[in-house]
């Protein structure tokens, strides 16, 4: 069953979502977010380098959609979470979320799945891959 978790004020992505599926044993699940953040750090894979370029935005952005999934990598949780982020003047920025910093609070719906997704790391890819469902 989907359940609403509401992140308040000051907690960081993506460790309170690592938190709450440690605490709750969710190891497969969608994530679906909206709410604030005023510190954000997203990443933008470089297909050459296979590595993520980080970028860093500050103030305050409305958290427009964010999307992603509760995994398990080396029997632990892994989140990924990707987003899109509105400032003032209704721009939107988005990609790969590295981290954020919620303000004034992040509404985030869990959604466990039947299955249990499990991720490696792929050295070809420089990335942490889904290789079992
Ligand atoms: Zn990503």
């Amino acid at each position: 069953m989907p359940k609403l978790y509401c992140l308040k004020r000051g907690s960081k992505l993506p460790e309170e979502l690592l938190a709450i599926a440690a605490e709750d044993g969710i190891k497969t699940a969608a994530l679906a977010g909206v709410g604030g953040v005023e510190e954000l750090t997203l990443g933008y894979y470089n297909r050459e380098s296979k590595k993520y370029e980080e970028k860093r935005f500050d103030g305050f952005m409305e958290v427009t959609s964010l999307l992603g999934n509760v995994t398990t990598k080396d029997e632990a949780p892994f989140v990924h979470i990707h987003g899109n982020f509105g400032r003032r003047d209704y721009g939107v920025v988005g990609g790969h979320v590295v981290s954020a910093k919620v303000f004034p609070l992040l509404e985030v719906t869990v959604t466990p799945t039947e299955n249990t997704a499990v991720r490696k790391f792929d050295e070809e890819l420089g990335l942490s891959t889904i290789f079992k469902f």
